[in-house]
């Protein structure tokens, strides 16, 4: 039987830095479903779609092709891992993710993935929704200013140009919009292990849901 890990969080809570490193360690496949939304919101901005247009987005998703392949993203065949992450993207996924339509084709995807192999799958919904019956469930926390620390250190090392207020500001608006959205928000599940990851290192965090899993 295939066994899933649901991993959700608010943005920057360490979610995918820890899912990577025990999907090694359980040799089972990671799957980033907030890449999947970041990947329709960097092909509509591309393609110059306005992103308060539902019509055009919902046509977007429904013709993209996504797929995981050892760790990459790839929109329409093409690896976007690095694409995918500019500010830019990040200031517009939320509003993208919050159509009905468009998370109805993710759903059905990351379903279908945990279907086909063993997962561990990070995301906002995924105890709460796309895997109500997950093997494991974990909700990562942490205060807003320790991510935005993590999300800035990190966008600094790529060397982007940013500001850790701005950062601050796009935590909590997506933060906002991701738990305040009709269907399937950000919420933890009644039955997740909630890990406060503020003053805990990732060793220390991998270590903690490793009990748990084992
Ligand atoms: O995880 P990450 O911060 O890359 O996710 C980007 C955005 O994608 C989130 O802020 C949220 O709006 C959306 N998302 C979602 N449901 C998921 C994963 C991500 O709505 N399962």
């Amino acid at each position: 039987k295939n066994v899933v890990i649901a991993v959700d969080g608010p943005a920057g809570a360490g979610k995918s830095t820890v899912a990577k490193i025990i999907a090694k360690k359980l040799n089972i496949n990671y799957i980033d479903t907030g890449a999947m939304y970041r990947a329709i919101t960097y092909k509509a901005i591309k393609e110059n779609i306005n992103i308060g247009d539902e019509k055009a987005l919902i046509e977007i998703a429904k013709n993209t092709q996504i797929d995981f392949k050892e760790n990459n993203i790839y929109l329409d065949g093409k690896i976007v891992n690095e694409e995918i992450r500019t500010p830019e993207v990040s200031n517009n996924v939320s509003k993208v993710a919050q159509i009905r339509e468009i998370r109805e084709i993710m759903v059905d995807l990351q379903r279908k993935m945990g279907q086909k192999y063993s997962v561990i799958m990070d995301g906002r919904d995924i105890g709460s929704y796309v895997f109500k019956n997950a093997d494991f469930k974990f909700y990562l926390t942490a205060g807003v200013n320790e991510r935005a620390i993590r999300r800035y250190k990190e966008l600094k090392e790529k060397g982007y140009d940013v500001k850790l207020d701005d950062i601050i500001k796009d935590i909590e608006i997506r933060d906002e919009i991701d738990s305040k959205r009709e269907f399937a928000p950000l919420i933890k599940a009644d039955d997740a292990i909630e890990i406060d990851t503020s003053n805990k290192n990732i060793d220390e965090v991998v270590e903690e849901m490793m009990k748990y899993i084992n």
